[in-house]
Protein backbone atom coordinates (compact mmCIF):
# COMPACT_ATOMS: atom_id res chain seq x y z
CA UNK A 1 0.00 0.00 0.00
CA UNK A 2 1.36 3.23 -0.72
CA UNK A 3 1.43 6.13 1.43
CA UNK A 4 -1.13 8.45 -0.13
CA UNK A 5 -3.72 5.31 -0.67
CA UNK A 6 -3.38 4.78 2.80
CA UNK A 7 -3.72 8.88 3.99
CA UNK A 8 -6.31 9.63 1.20
CA UNK A 9 -8.15 6.63 0.22
CA UNK A 10 -7.93 3.56 2.98
CA UNK A 11 -10.88 2.92 4.95
CA UNK A 12 -12.73 5.93 3.61
CA UNK A 13 -16.20 5.25 3.23
CA UNK A 14 -17.30 8.18 1.01
CA UNK A 15 -20.13 6.57 -0.22
CA UNK A 16 -22.11 6.17 3.01
CA UNK A 17 -21.26 9.84 3.61
CA UNK A 18 -23.34 11.79 0.77
CA UNK A 19 -20.16 11.46 -1.02
CA UNK A 20 -18.89 14.18 1.32
CA UNK A 21 -14.83 13.93 0.67
CA UNK A 22 -14.36 14.82 4.09
CA UNK A 23 -15.19 12.24 6.79
CA UNK A 24 -18.04 12.59 9.34
CA UNK A 25 -17.37 13.63 12.98
CA UNK A 26 -19.25 10.95 14.67
CA UNK A 27 -19.97 13.19 17.42
CA UNK A 28 -21.74 10.49 20.00
CA UNK A 29 -21.39 8.53 22.69
CA UNK A 30 -22.99 5.65 22.07
CA UNK A 31 -24.91 3.78 19.00
CA UNK A 32 -28.29 2.16 19.77
CA UNK A 33 -29.44 -1.37 18.02
CA UNK A 34 -33.03 -2.05 16.32
CA UNK A 35 -33.55 -5.17 18.49
CA UNK A 36 -32.02 -7.17 21.74
CA UNK A 37 -30.48 -9.72 19.21
CA UNK A 38 -28.59 -7.05 17.62
CA UNK A 39 -27.66 -5.61 20.46
CA UNK A 40 -26.36 -8.91 21.88
CA UNK A 41 -24.18 -9.26 18.91
CA UNK A 42 -23.13 -6.01 18.85
CA UNK A 43 -21.65 -6.40 22.44
CA UNK A 44 -19.38 -9.26 21.55
CA UNK A 45 -17.95 -7.09 18.57
CA UNK A 46 -16.90 -3.75 21.04
CA UNK A 47 -13.78 -3.33 19.78
CA UNK A 48 -14.63 -3.69 15.81
CA UNK A 49 -18.28 -2.27 15.72
CA UNK A 50 -19.53 1.26 16.91
CA UNK A 51 -21.07 0.48 19.75
CA UNK A 52 -19.60 3.24 22.60
CA UNK A 53 -17.29 5.38 22.00
CA UNK A 54 -15.27 4.14 24.99
CA UNK A 55 -14.42 1.01 22.63
CA UNK A 56 -15.07 2.08 18.87
CA UNK A 57 -16.23 5.43 17.47
CA UNK A 58 -16.60 5.63 13.27
CA UNK A 59 -13.89 8.80 13.57
CA UNK A 60 -11.60 6.86 15.57
CA UNK A 61 -11.79 3.67 13.53
CA UNK A 62 -10.32 5.56 10.50
CA UNK A 63 -7.26 6.60 11.93
CA UNK A 64 -6.68 3.66 13.70
CA UNK A 65 -6.53 1.90 10.38
CA UNK A 66 -4.67 4.37 8.48
CA UNK A 67 -2.30 4.38 11.84
CA UNK A 68 -2.16 0.76 11.42
CA UNK A 69 -0.88 0.77 8.00
CA UNK A 70 1.55 3.46 8.17
CA UNK A 71 3.56 1.56 10.76
CA UNK A 72 2.90 -1.55 9.02
CA UNK A 73 1.13 -2.91 12.06
CA UNK A 74 -1.69 -5.17 11.89
CA UNK A 75 -3.70 -3.38 14.38
CA UNK A 76 -4.07 0.78 15.96
CA UNK A 77 -6.04 2.00 19.22
CA UNK A 78 -6.20 5.44 19.44
CA UNK A 79 -5.39 7.24 22.97
CA UNK A 80 -6.60 10.83 24.67
CA UNK A 81 -2.38 11.22 24.75
CA UNK A 82 0.47 9.96 23.45
CA UNK A 83 1.45 9.36 27.44
CA UNK A 84 -2.05 7.10 27.89
CA UNK A 85 -0.43 4.92 25.31
CA UNK A 86 2.63 4.31 26.21
CA UNK A 87 1.32 3.72 29.93
CA UNK A 88 -1.36 0.83 28.38
CA UNK A 89 1.28 -0.56 26.67
CA UNK A 90 3.58 -0.98 29.16
CA UNK A 91 0.98 -1.47 31.65
CA UNK A 92 -0.66 -4.55 29.48
CA UNK A 93 2.86 -6.92 29.50
CA UNK A 94 3.36 -6.52 33.74
CA UNK A 95 2.25 -7.87 37.17
CA UNK A 96 3.71 -7.43 40.62
CA UNK A 97 7.27 -8.49 40.80
CA UNK A 98 8.13 -7.89 37.40
CA UNK A 99 10.99 -5.76 35.69
CA UNK A 100 11.54 -3.41 32.98
CA UNK A 101 14.90 -2.44 31.19
CA UNK A 102 14.24 0.89 30.01
CA UNK A 103 16.69 3.37 27.25
CA UNK A 104 18.00 5.92 29.98
CA UNK A 105 16.42 9.76 29.91
CA UNK A 106 13.18 8.98 27.79
CA UNK A 107 10.50 11.34 27.86
CA UNK A 108 9.62 12.78 31.19
CA UNK A 109 6.40 11.18 31.66
CA UNK A 110 7.35 7.82 30.64
CA UNK A 111 10.73 7.64 33.12
CA UNK A 112 7.87 9.16 35.84
CA UNK A 113 5.43 5.67 34.81
CA UNK A 114 9.28 3.80 34.99
CA UNK A 115 10.64 5.11 38.08
CA UNK A 116 7.62 6.50 40.38
CA UNK A 117 4.67 5.27 39.13
CA UNK A 118 5.35 1.15 38.38
CA UNK A 119 7.53 0.85 41.51
CA UNK A 120 3.92 1.66 43.46
CA UNK A 121 2.71 -1.65 42.13
CA UNK A 122 6.27 -3.49 43.15
CA UNK A 123 7.49 -3.20 39.69
CA UNK A 124 10.43 -2.22 39.32
CA UNK A 125 12.85 -0.79 36.11
CA UNK A 126 16.67 -0.33 35.00
CA UNK A 127 17.19 2.85 32.93
CA UNK A 128 20.35 1.46 30.59
CA UNK A 129 22.55 3.49 28.20
CA UNK A 130 20.59 2.50 24.59
CA UNK A 131 23.99 3.56 22.54
CA UNK A 132 24.90 -0.05 22.84
CA UNK A 133 22.00 -2.67 22.98
CA UNK A 134 24.65 -5.37 25.31
CA UNK A 135 23.29 -2.99 28.26
CA UNK A 136 19.94 -3.88 27.65
CA UNK A 137 20.81 -7.75 27.89
CA UNK A 138 23.23 -7.18 31.04
CA UNK A 139 20.12 -5.74 32.78
CA UNK A 140 17.87 -8.57 32.18
CA UNK A 141 16.68 -10.79 35.19
CA UNK A 142 14.52 -13.48 35.69
CA UNK A 143 11.67 -10.87 35.96
CA UNK A 144 12.32 -8.95 33.28
CA UNK A 145 9.09 -8.70 30.96
CA UNK A 146 9.49 -5.43 28.48
CA UNK A 147 12.47 -3.75 26.84
CA UNK A 148 11.62 -0.30 26.10
CA UNK A 149 12.92 2.08 23.51
CA UNK A 150 12.77 5.72 22.79
CA UNK A 151 14.90 6.18 19.46
CA UNK A 152 16.22 9.09 19.89
CA UNK A 153 15.09 9.38 22.90
CA UNK A 154 14.34 12.92 24.45
CA UNK A 155 16.38 16.18 24.86
CA UNK A 156 20.13 14.33 23.60
CA UNK A 157 18.57 12.58 20.72
CA UNK A 158 20.78 9.24 21.45
CA UNK A 159 19.72 5.67 18.95
CA UNK A 160 18.94 2.32 20.14
CA UNK A 161 19.89 -0.43 17.57
CA UNK A 162 16.34 -1.64 16.67
CA UNK A 163 17.25 -5.09 15.47
CA UNK A 164 20.19 -5.56 17.78
CA UNK A 165 17.76 -4.81 20.69
CA UNK A 166 15.15 -6.96 18.58
CA UNK A 167 17.33 -9.85 18.68
CA UNK A 168 17.90 -9.43 22.44
CA UNK A 169 14.14 -9.79 23.09
CA UNK A 170 13.77 -12.74 21.32
CA UNK A 171 16.13 -14.58 22.41
CA UNK A 172 14.81 -13.43 26.37
CA UNK A 173 11.33 -13.98 25.18
CA UNK A 174 10.66 -10.64 26.44
CA UNK A 175 8.07 -7.67 24.76
CA UNK A 176 9.80 -4.85 23.12
CA UNK A 177 7.52 -1.25 23.50
CA UNK A 178 9.26 1.81 21.63
CA UNK A 179 8.13 5.67 21.45
CA UNK A 180 8.58 6.45 17.70
CA UNK A 181 6.98 9.72 18.14
CA UNK A 182 10.39 11.60 16.66
CA UNK A 183 10.44 10.15 13.37
CA UNK A 184 6.99 9.39 12.45
CA UNK A 185 5.76 6.40 10.78
CA UNK A 186 7.29 7.78 7.78
CA UNK A 187 10.85 7.99 8.83
CA UNK A 188 10.81 4.85 10.60
CA UNK A 189 8.64 1.68 10.73
CA UNK A 190 10.14 -0.58 14.04
CA UNK A 191 7.67 -2.91 13.70
CA UNK A 192 9.44 -3.98 10.37
CA UNK A 193 12.31 -3.99 12.43
CA UNK A 194 10.73 -6.51 14.88
CA UNK A 195 9.39 -4.49 17.86
CA UNK A 196 6.27 -5.71 18.64
CA UNK A 197 4.31 -2.45 20.20
CA UNK A 198 4.93 1.14 18.40
CA UNK A 199 3.59 4.13 20.45
CA UNK A 200 3.36 8.03 19.07
CA UNK A 201 2.32 11.48 20.81
CA UNK A 202 0.21 11.95 18.15
CA UNK A 203 0.10 15.40 19.58
CA UNK A 204 3.04 16.61 17.62
CA UNK A 205 3.61 15.64 13.51
CA UNK A 206 0.62 13.41 13.44
CA UNK A 207 -1.67 16.48 14.97
CA UNK A 208 0.58 18.96 13.52
CA UNK A 209 -1.40 22.03 14.38
CA UNK A 210 -0.76 22.33 18.23
CA UNK A 211 -4.28 21.70 18.42
CA UNK A 212 -5.43 18.25 19.85
CA UNK A 213 -3.61 16.11 22.15
CA UNK A 214 -3.35 12.32 21.33
CA UNK A 215 -1.67 9.06 21.46
CA UNK A 216 -1.43 5.88 18.83
CA UNK A 217 -0.21 2.37 19.93
CA UNK A 218 0.35 -0.28 16.80
CA UNK A 219 1.21 -3.85 17.26
CA UNK A 220 -0.29 -7.03 16.39
CA UNK A 221 -4.45 -7.92 16.85
CA UNK A 222 -3.78 -10.33 19.04
CA UNK A 223 -1.53 -7.53 21.41
CA UNK A 224 -4.18 -4.86 20.27
CA UNK A 225 -7.55 -7.17 21.61
CA UNK A 226 -5.55 -8.01 24.83
CA UNK A 227 -5.01 -4.27 25.56
CA UNK A 228 -8.31 -2.81 24.27
CA UNK A 229 -9.92 -5.68 26.74
CA UNK A 230 -8.27 -4.77 29.57
CA UNK A 231 -6.16 -1.16 29.70
CA UNK A 232 -7.80 0.64 27.00
CA UNK A 233 -11.37 0.00 28.43
CA UNK A 234 -10.66 -0.34 32.03
CA UNK A 235 -8.51 2.86 32.05
CA UNK A 236 -10.36 4.65 29.21
CA UNK A 237 -7.65 7.22 28.24
CA UNK A 238 -9.47 7.54 24.71
CA UNK A 239 -9.82 10.58 22.35
CA UNK A 240 -12.57 12.03 21.39
CA UNK A 241 -14.17 11.76 17.88
CA UNK A 242 -13.45 15.20 17.03
CA UNK A 243 -9.53 15.17 18.42
CA UNK A 244 -9.50 11.91 16.27
CA UNK A 245 -11.05 13.95 12.65
CA UNK A 246 -7.86 16.49 14.11
CA UNK A 247 -5.77 13.82 13.11
CA UNK A 248 -6.95 12.33 9.97
CA UNK A 249 -6.83 16.49 9.19
CA UNK A 250 -3.41 16.27 10.06
CA UNK A 251 -2.44 13.44 8.18
CA UNK A 252 -3.28 14.60 5.19
CA UNK A 253 -0.14 16.85 4.84
CA UNK A 254 1.90 14.91 6.70
CA UNK A 255 4.26 13.58 4.65
CA UNK A 256 4.32 17.20 2.84
CA UNK A 257 5.21 18.72 6.94
CA UNK A 258 7.55 16.31 6.95
CA UNK A 259 9.86 16.71 3.76
CA UNK A 260 10.18 20.28 4.68
CA UNK A 261 10.66 20.50 8.16
CA UNK A 262 12.97 17.76 7.19
CA UNK A 263 15.00 19.82 4.88
CA UNK A 264 14.71 22.94 6.75
CA UNK A 265 16.14 21.37 9.94
CA UNK A 266 19.52 20.43 8.40
CA UNK A 267 20.04 23.68 6.93
CA UNK A 268 19.15 24.93 10.58
CA UNK A 269 21.30 22.39 11.83
CA UNK A 270 24.71 22.92 9.33
CA UNK A 271 24.41 26.93 10.17
CA UNK A 272 24.44 25.88 14.01
CA UNK A 273 26.66 23.43 13.77
CA UNK A 274 29.65 25.86 12.73
CA UNK A 275 28.80 28.40 15.02
CA UNK A 276 31.08 29.79 17.20
CA UNK A 277 28.52 30.97 20.28
CA UNK A 278 27.21 27.14 19.84
CA UNK A 279 29.11 24.52 22.17
CA UNK A 280 27.21 21.54 20.79
CA UNK A 281 24.41 20.12 18.78
CA UNK A 282 22.43 17.52 19.36
CA UNK A 283 21.25 15.32 16.38
CA UNK A 284 21.85 12.17 14.75
CA UNK A 285 21.69 12.88 11.29
CA UNK A 286 25.17 15.20 11.64
CA UNK A 287 27.92 13.80 9.72
CA UNK A 288 30.31 14.26 12.38
CA UNK A 289 27.57 12.14 15.04
CA UNK A 290 29.06 8.76 16.44
CA UNK A 291 25.63 7.53 15.37
CA UNK A 292 25.32 8.65 11.98
CA UNK A 293 25.40 5.84 10.28
CA UNK A 294 22.73 3.90 11.75
CA UNK A 295 20.55 7.04 11.94
CA UNK A 296 20.92 6.02 8.47
CA UNK A 297 20.37 2.64 8.33
CA UNK A 298 17.33 2.90 10.55
CA UNK A 299 15.37 6.48 9.66
CA UNK A 300 14.79 7.75 6.18
CA UNK A 301 15.19 10.72 6.85
CA UNK A 302 15.35 13.39 9.96
CA UNK A 303 12.43 15.20 11.66
CA UNK A 304 12.93 18.49 13.24
CA UNK A 305 13.47 18.39 17.00
CA UNK A 306 16.99 18.70 18.23
CA UNK A 307 19.00 20.41 21.10
CA UNK A 308 22.05 22.72 21.36
CA UNK A 309 24.31 24.22 24.13
CA UNK A 310 24.69 27.65 23.73
CA UNK A 311 28.50 29.07 24.72
CA UNK A 312 26.84 30.94 27.52
CA UNK A 313 28.75 31.96 30.67
CA UNK A 314 25.57 33.00 32.78
CA UNK A 315 22.10 31.32 33.00
CA UNK A 316 20.95 35.34 32.62
CA UNK A 317 23.13 34.79 28.97
CA UNK A 318 21.09 31.44 27.91
CA UNK A 319 17.74 33.20 28.86
CA UNK A 320 18.63 36.28 26.70
CA UNK A 321 19.37 33.64 23.67
CA UNK A 322 15.75 32.32 24.44
CA UNK A 323 14.22 35.85 25.31
CA UNK A 324 16.01 37.46 21.67
CA UNK A 325 14.08 35.39 19.38
CA UNK A 326 11.05 36.36 17.54
CA UNK A 327 10.12 33.81 15.09
CA UNK A 328 10.33 31.06 17.89
CA UNK A 329 7.47 30.36 20.67
CA UNK A 330 8.77 29.33 23.86
CA UNK A 331 6.78 26.72 24.43
CA UNK A 332 6.79 22.76 25.29
CA UNK A 333 5.61 20.15 23.01
CA UNK A 334 6.99 19.88 19.39
CA UNK A 335 6.43 18.76 15.57
CA UNK A 336 3.52 21.41 14.41
CA UNK A 337 3.69 24.32 12.33
CA UNK A 338 5.00 26.95 14.47
CA UNK A 339 8.72 26.94 15.61
CA UNK A 340 9.33 26.64 18.99
CA UNK A 341 12.28 26.50 21.76
CA UNK A 342 12.29 24.70 25.29
CA UNK A 343 15.19 25.86 27.34
CA UNK A 344 16.26 23.20 29.88
CA UNK A 345 16.93 25.77 32.33
CA UNK A 346 13.08 26.29 32.81
CA UNK A 347 13.39 23.07 34.34
CA UNK A 348 15.54 23.82 37.10
CA UNK A 349 12.95 25.46 39.46
CA UNK A 350 10.20 22.99 38.93
CA UNK A 351 9.37 21.02 41.67
CA UNK A 352 8.16 17.93 39.12
CA UNK A 353 11.78 18.03 37.58
CA UNK A 354 13.88 17.77 41.03
CA UNK A 355 17.02 16.84 39.41
CA UNK A 356 17.50 18.10 36.01
CA UNK A 357 20.59 16.04 34.49
CA UNK A 358 20.29 18.24 31.18
CA UNK A 359 22.68 21.23 31.17
CA UNK A 360 21.71 24.46 32.17
CA UNK A 361 22.56 25.74 28.71
CA UNK A 362 21.12 23.48 26.70
CA UNK A 363 17.80 24.63 24.17
CA UNK A 364 15.59 22.03 22.54
CA UNK A 365 14.49 23.48 19.07
CA UNK A 366 11.47 22.34 17.14
CA UNK A 367 11.31 23.61 13.39
CA UNK A 368 8.18 23.99 11.59
CA UNK A 369 7.10 25.89 8.25
CA UNK A 370 8.98 29.10 8.55
CA UNK A 371 11.06 29.79 5.64
CA UNK A 372 14.77 28.49 6.35
CA UNK A 373 16.23 31.93 6.06
CA UNK A 374 13.73 33.49 8.63
CA UNK A 375 15.12 31.12 11.28
CA UNK A 376 18.69 30.88 10.57
CA UNK A 377 18.76 34.93 10.63
CA UNK A 378 16.31 35.02 13.73
CA UNK A 379 19.15 32.38 15.56
CA UNK A 380 22.02 34.57 14.62
CA UNK A 381 20.98 38.04 16.08
CA UNK A 382 19.57 36.13 19.22
CA UNK A 383 22.94 34.34 19.65
CA UNK A 384 24.77 38.08 19.14
CA UNK A 385 22.23 39.48 21.84
CA UNK A 386 23.50 36.73 24.19
CA UNK A 387 26.57 37.29 23.92
CA UNK A 388 25.92 40.98 24.58
CA UNK A 389 24.15 40.40 27.71
C1 LIG B 1 5.22 14.52 23.96
C2 LIG B 1 5.83 13.19 24.02
C3 LIG B 1 5.15 12.11 24.57
C4 LIG B 1 3.84 12.25 25.29
O1 LIG B 1 2.83 12.55 24.42
P1 LIG B 1 1.52 13.37 24.89
O2 LIG B 1 0.70 13.34 23.66
O3 LIG B 1 1.98 14.71 25.32
O4 LIG B 1 0.94 12.60 26.02
C5 LIG B 1 5.73 10.85 24.49
N1 LIG B 1 6.93 10.69 23.92
C6 LIG B 1 7.63 11.70 23.40
C7 LIG B 1 8.96 11.44 22.78
C8 LIG B 1 7.10 12.99 23.44
O5 LIG B 1 7.82 14.01 22.96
Amino acid sequence: MDISYIINELGEDRASYLNSVAPPIFQTAMFSSNTVAEMRELLQYEAERPFYTRGNNPTTDLLRKKMAALEKAEDALIFGSGSAAIAAAVLAQLQTGDHVVCVKKPYSWTNKLMTVFLPRFGIETTLVDGTDAANYERAIRPSTKVLYLESPNSWTYELQDIEAVVKIAKKHGLVTVMDNSWATPLYQTPIEMGIDLVAHSGTKYIAGHSDAVAGILCGSQAMMRKIFASEYMALGGIISPFNAWLLLRGLRTLPTRMERVSQTTEKVVAFLDQHPLVEKVYFPFLEHHPQYELAKKQMKKPSGLFSIQVKADTIEQAEAFCNHLNRFLLAVSWGAYESLIFPACTLYASEIYKSPDLPWNMVRISIGLDEPDVLINDLAQALEAMQKA
